[in-house]
C-alpha cells in the first residue's frame, strides 16, 4: 500500500482523527501537508512525522473563511510541487435542538463542514488535473450524515451535503482518474466525543453490535486504502467505519 512519491493535504491534522490520517499516509510514504486554525498543535504533529523520517509541513489555515483554501494548496505546491491526495477532515460541532439553534450555528458548521470541503477540493483538482497523473479526494463524513441524529440538523445537513458532494464529483472527475469516496466514521474516541457524557456513551455502545467506539487509527486505516493504488477501481462510494451500528 505504498504511498511513496505522493503529497498530501489533511485539513485538521492536528489532532484526533486527521492527526491519525497524517500519520498513517506518512507511514505509507507520503508527504503531508496538515492544516488547523491553531498552528502549534499542527506544527507538533508535521515535527513527529519528520521526526521519524518523514516529509511534512503545517499551515495555519481556516477553512471556513473563503481564501484559506487556496492559500492552504498554494502552501503544499510551494513546499511540494504537487499535490496528489486531499483529505476533507476538518470538521466541527454545534448541537442544539432545532427550535433554539441560532443561524450563527448553522452557519459556522456548515461553512467548515461542508462549504470548506467544497472549496478545498476545487483548489485541489486545478493542480491534479494540470499534473493528469489522477488523485485522491477523501471526504470524512459521518454516520449521522446517513442516519440523522437529534440535536445535530446542521451537522447532519452538512455531512449529507458532503455525500452528495461526494457522489457529484466522483462522476465529474472520473475520466481523469480521479476518485472521490467519503469515509463515515460512527462514534471514534476523539476531543469531538470527550465530551459525551459516561451515560450517554454507555448507551451509545449498546447499539454499537462491536461493543466500543472506535479510534482514529481504524479510521486513518480506512483512509490510507482509499488513497492507495488498491482502491483504484472505487470511486463515489461510502465507506462505513462504524462497529456495525447502521448499514446503508
Ligand atoms: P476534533 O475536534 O478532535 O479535531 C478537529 C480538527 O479539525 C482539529 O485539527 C481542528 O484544529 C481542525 N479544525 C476545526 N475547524 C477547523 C477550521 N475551520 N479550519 C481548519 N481546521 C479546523 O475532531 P475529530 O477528529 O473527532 O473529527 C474529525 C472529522 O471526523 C470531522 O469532520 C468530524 O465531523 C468527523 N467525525 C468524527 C466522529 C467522532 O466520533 N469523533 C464521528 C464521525 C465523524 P483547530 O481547532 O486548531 O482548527
Amino acid at each position: 500500500m505504498s504511498l511513496a512519491g505522493k503529497i498530501a493535504l489533511v485539513t485538521g491534522g492536528s489532532r484526533g482523527i486527521g492527526e491519525a490520517i497524517a500519520y498513517r499516509l506518512a507511514e505509507e510514504g507520503a508527504a503531508v501537508v496538515l492544516c488547523a486554525r491553531h498552528l502549534e498543535p499542527a506544527a507538533g504533529v508535521a515535527k513527529t512525522i519528520e521526526a521519524r523520517g518523514g516529509q511534512a509541513l503545517a499551515v495555519a489555515a481556516d477553512i471556513g473563511a473563503s481564501a484559506d483554501a487556496d492559500r492552504l494548496v498554494a502552501a503544499c505546491l510551494d513546499r511540494f510541487g504537487r499535490l496528489d491526495i486531499l483529505v476533507n477532515n476538518a470538521g466541527i460541532t454545534r448541537d442544539g435542538l432545532i427550535l433554539r439553534m441560532k443561524d450563527e450555528d448553522w452557519d459556522a458548521v456548515l461553512s467548515v463542514n461542508l462549504d470548506g470541503a467544497f472549496r478545498c477540493a476545487r483548489a485541489a483538482l486545478r493542480p491534479m488535473l494540470k499534473q493528469k497523473q489522477g488523485g485522491r479526494i477523501i471526504n470524512i463524513g459521518s454516520v449521522v450524515g446517513s442516519m440523522g441524529n437529534v440535536g445535530q440538523a446542521n451537522y447532519v445537513a452538512a455531512k449529507a451535503g458532503l455525500l452528495g458532494l461526494t457522489k457529484a464529483l466522483a462522476r465529474e472527475v472520473a475520466s481523469r482518474d480521479i476518485t472521490v469516496n467519503a469515509v463515515a466514521p460512527g462514534f471514534i474516541e476523539t476531543e469531538m466525543t470527550a465530551g459525551i457524557p459516561d451515560a450517554i456513551k454507555q448507551a451509545h455502545v449498546t447499539q454499537i453490535p462491536l461493543g466500543r467506539f472506535g479510534t482514529a487509527a481504524e479510521v486513518a486505516a480506512t483512509v490510507a486504502f482509499l488513497a492507495s493504488e488498491g482502491a483504484a477501481y472505487i470511486t463515489g462510494q461510502v465507506i462505513h467505519v462504524n462497529g456495525g451500528m447502521w448499514s446503508s
